[in-house]
Order: structure tokens, then C-alpha cells, then sequence
């Protein structure tokens, strides 16, 4: 018999599993683990946590990421309900028992009668059957090689260089200013695609300074390999000489201060457009392995960004993942093979939670595929919709990089004051408006009898 073959039981890959089977599909899971490892798994468990324990802010009225939690417990996630039956005091974190959490996880899916795990690794890309890749960040390198012979080498990235994302709303304008370099673009909102901030030379030199203090993470042992000729982080640029930033990213040529036309910038920070709503911009140039405290006190030390709220700080790591706005449809698919889907942050969302969403999305898809019913578009409003629109359309292909989900990715709610007093306001009307449209959508689908 037909049957939906899963590879990866991480955590989308788990959640994927549970909510297809929940809806009457017979599951395979491919796990390859403990057989094959990675460098950062210890055990054979599904949905094992590589690292921090926490699933991050379970405040589903202020914060996104507990909004994606709540829309997961609605649809019956498996991750969540195991993860608050294993919580531990960690404040307004929902932070969780890792080994009794992954081995509860990993027994409800073998105690499924829909779902059978097996234990090898694929290695190719299947040519027909319905399947969901869910590999994640490590990727076995066999099947990292056959999805960029599919896809390209150029659309399937082996480490993401992250620069900060900043919310537009926080930047100072009266300091900073719209400007492409030397004016480039043919309509005027190209011509001010940028937003710039300018620095003076004892702000540069402070700034280099600062750069060359800070604290940075290590890499992982066999973390770098093919890495360096992409692209530097910037505190190893400023090691290579204290000028090269400002002959690189921050070179100050082709800008005209608007507040000042008449004072030549030093240096010039660059912000571009990171997502197509506008809420959402990334530093040029400024992908990092300093650690996320350094890189809030380093990065608003520039001029215009005293006050940023930073939707995602800079990185650098292993990460595999896809150029999902150019390959994936709505729906996930690959467009060029659809029989397969892609869930998990392989399909360029970033962390435990983001990852596991994406695992119930593409199981409820895959699921009402397989049984022939039609299944309602996740509506953009929710969290888990403004997620997908990001990664399927919303993002710039050409700049993409892995994304947490944050407000920023939410189209705005008609008449709410914006600035820094609307915003509680504002995340109230986001996570409510989300919640209706997520309780009618699981509504609205078809459950089988
Ligand atoms: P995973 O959970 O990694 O699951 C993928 C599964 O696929 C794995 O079990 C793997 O063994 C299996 N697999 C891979 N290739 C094959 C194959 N060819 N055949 C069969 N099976 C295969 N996120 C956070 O939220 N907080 C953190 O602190 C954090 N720290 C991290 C630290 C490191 C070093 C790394 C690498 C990632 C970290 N992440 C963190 C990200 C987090 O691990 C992921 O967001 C999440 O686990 C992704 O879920 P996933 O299901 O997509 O992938």
C-alpha cells in the first residue's frame, strides 16, 4: 500500500509524521540516526533539542513565537503537547526536560499504529510517492549533493552567513536617510531602496574598536570547511585592517546625507529591504559570529540605530538549506519534482519552533493530498501563514537567509497607532487577529470519519 514517506524525525519531521497519521495517513519516518549522526545530535531519539532546551517565549499575546505555540497546540501538535507535559520553571520561557521530552516524542510515534520508523539513510531524491524532506540544518551530505543537482548548487546554501535583521520602525530617521548608491534604479523607490546611516571618522574608529572588542562564538569542529571563501564576518574583516570595512560594506561613496548635504560621511552603514511588506530590513554586509549581546551593544552604537529592535541577530553556522522563494510553491512543493515537499528548516525558517510549525504545516498538507481532499490556504494572518508567505514569496530571493518568526513578518492591522506606545496594543490585535483566522481554518477542514 501507498504510504507517506517522511525523511528526518526531527522536530518537523516528527511533527509532520503525527499529523498526517492523526488524519488517517499510513507514515513511514526515514531516521537515519544513530546509524549516521551529525556533529550535534547525541542520541537516536526523534526530536531530539541540539542545544538550548527552551522553545523560546510562550507568551501568545505578545510575542510571536508563543503564538505559534498556541496554534500548534489548537491543531494537536505532538511537539507542543509533549513539550508542556515536560516543561521546567524557566519564567515566561517554555523551556523543556530535553531526554524525557525527545523519548516521549519518539514512543507516542511508535506506538502509533499509522507509523512505522525505519532507520536508514536516503540518500536520493525520490522519483515518485508522496514525501516530505525534513533534514534540517545537518543534512547528510549525500542527500545535501542530490538536492543540488535538482536544485542548482546556487539555490541549496551549506552555511547561512545571517546579517541582523532590524524592524524598520525602530530606526531613527531624523539620523538616517533613503538612498540608493549613486541614486541607482529607475522608479524613485528604487532610487531610495537603502536606508543609510552615516558615521564620522572618531564614530568609525570607535566602532572598529568596538568590533575588535567584542566577544564571538566559536565554531563547531568541522563547522568551516568550504566556508571562508563565502563571505567574512565583519569583526574578521576589521582583524584584516582597520580600513576594510570602510572600502567594503561601509564605504561612504555614491551617499549624500539628507540632514547634511554638506558634511561628507565618513562611513555608511547600509540597511536594505529584507522583506516585501518593508517592516523588516538586514545590515548589509554585516554577517557575524559575534555573540548576540555583543552584537546589540556593537550594532547600536551606529548612528540612527541607538534604539533598534533587532527581529533577528547575526550568524554564522552549518545550515542547509533552500532558496525557498524561487523552488518551493505555496504549498511547499517543490516545483520541480511536486510529489515532494520540503518542512523544517532545510526549507530556510530558523529554530526548534519555526521548524516544528513547518513540520505540521507540511503534514496537513501532504496528509490532504494523499487522501484526495482539498485543504484550505493557512491563512496569512496566522503565524504559521506569515511564515510560509516569507519563505514561499514574501522574501527576497535574491538575499535570502533562515528567519524566525517575528511580528514584522505580519501584515499591519488597519487603524492602530504605531510607534513605541501602540506596539502592546498592536501585538494584541496581531496574535488575536491570528487566532481567529487559525481556529476557522482548522475548522474548515475536512477530518475523516
Ligand atoms: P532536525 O531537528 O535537525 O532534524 C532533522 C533530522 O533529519 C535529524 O534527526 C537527522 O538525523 C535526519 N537526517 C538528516 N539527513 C538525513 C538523511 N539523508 N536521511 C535520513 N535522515 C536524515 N534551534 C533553537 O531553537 N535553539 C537553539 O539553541 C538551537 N541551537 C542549534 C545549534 C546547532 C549546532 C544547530 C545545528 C542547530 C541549532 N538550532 C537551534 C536549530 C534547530 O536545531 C533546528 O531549528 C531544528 O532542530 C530543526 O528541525 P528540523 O526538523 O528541520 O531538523
Amino acid at each position: 500500500t501507498q504510504k507517506l514517506h517522511i525523511v528526518g524525525g526531527g522536530m518537523a519531521g516528527s511533527e509532520a509524521a503525527w499529523q498526517a497519521a492523526q488524519l488517517g495517513v499510513p507514515v513511514v519516518i526515514h531516521e537515519m540516526r544513530p546509524k549516521v549522526g551529525t556533529f550535534a545530535h547525541r542520541t537516536g531519539n526523534m526530536a531530539e533539542m541540539v542545544c538550548s532546551n527552551s522553545f523560546r517565549s510562550d507568551d501568545h499575546e505578545q510575542n510571536a513565537v508563543g503564538l505559534l505555540h498556541w496554534e500548534m497546540k489548537q491543531a494537536g501538535g505532538l511537539v507542543m503537547r509533549q513539550a508542556y507535559a515536560h516543561r521546567l520553571p524557566a519564567g515566561g520561557a517554555l523551556a523543556v526536560d530535553r531526554d524525557p521530552f525527545a523519548e516521549s516524542v519518539t514512543q507516542a510515534l511508535k506506538d502509533h499504529p499509522l507509523i512505522e520508523i525505519s532507520g536508514e539513510e536516503i540518500t536520493e531524491l525520490p522519483a515518485d510517492g508522496h514525501w516530505i524532506i525534513a533534514t534540517g540544518p545537518l543534512t547528510s551530505d549525500a542527500l545535501g549533493k542530490a538536492i543540488a543537482a535538482e536544485t542548482g548548487a546556487e539555490s541549496l546554501a551549506f552555511f547561512d552567513a545571517i546579517a541582523p535583521i532590524v524592524h524598520a520602525d525602530s530606526i531613527n530617521m531624523d539620523v538616517a536617510w533613503l538612498q540608493s548608491r549613486y541614486d541607482k534604479g529607475e522608479t524613485e523607490e528604487e532610487q531610495k531602496a537603502y536606508v543609510n546611516c552615516p558615521m564620522t571618522k572618531d564614530q568609525y574608529e570607535a566602532f572598529i574598536d568596538a568590533l575588535l572588542a567584542s566577544d564571538t562564538a566559536e565554531f563547531h569542529e568541522g563547522e568551516t570547511a568550504g566556508y571562508f571563501d563565502g563571505c567574512l564576518p565583519i569583526e574578521v574583516m576589521a582583524e584584516r585592517g582597520r580600513e576594510t570595512l570602510r572600502h567594503g560594506p561601509m564605504k561612504p561613496i555614491g551617499l549624500t546625507n539628507a540632514h547634511k548635504p554638506e558634511e561628507k560621511a565618513y562611513a555608511v552603514v547600509q540597511l536594505r529591504r529584507d522583506n516585501a511588506l518593508g517592516t523588516l530590513l538586514n545590515i548589509v554586509g554585516f554577517q557575524t559570529k559575534m555573540k548576540y549581546g555583543a552584537q546589540v551593544d556593537v550594532f547600536r552604537k551606529i548612528p540612527g540605530l541607538e534604539n533598534a529592535r533587532f527581529a533577528r541577530l547575526g550568524g554564522i553556522h552549518r545550515n542547509t538549506f533552500l532558496n525557498s522563494p524561487t523552488l518551493l510553491d505555496n504549498q511547499m512543493r517543490l516545483r520541480s519534482r511536486p510529489n515532494i515537499r520540503f518542512a523544517g528548516q532545510v526549507t530556510g525558517v530558523e529554530g526548534y519552533v519555526e521548524s516544528t510549525a513547518m513540520g505540521l504545516a507540511a503534514g496537513r498538507m501532504a496528509a490532504a493530498e494523499f487522501l484526495g481532499h482539498s485543504l484550505p490556504v493557512i491563512p496569512q494572518d496566522t503565524a504559521h501563514g506569515a511564515l510560509i508567505h516569507h519563505i514561499t514569496g514574501g522574501a527576497e530571493a535574491k538575499t535570502f537567509q533562515p528567519m524566525n518568526v517575528n511580528f514584522g513578518l505580519f501584515r499591519p492591522v488597519d487603524g492602530l497607532k504605531g510607534g513605541r506606545r501602540g506596539r502592546k496594543d498592536r501585538y494584541k490585535a496581531y496574535t488575536d487577529r491570528a487566532k481567529d483566522d487559525w481556529s476557522e481554518w482548522l475548522a474548515a477542514q475536512e477530518v475523516p470519519a
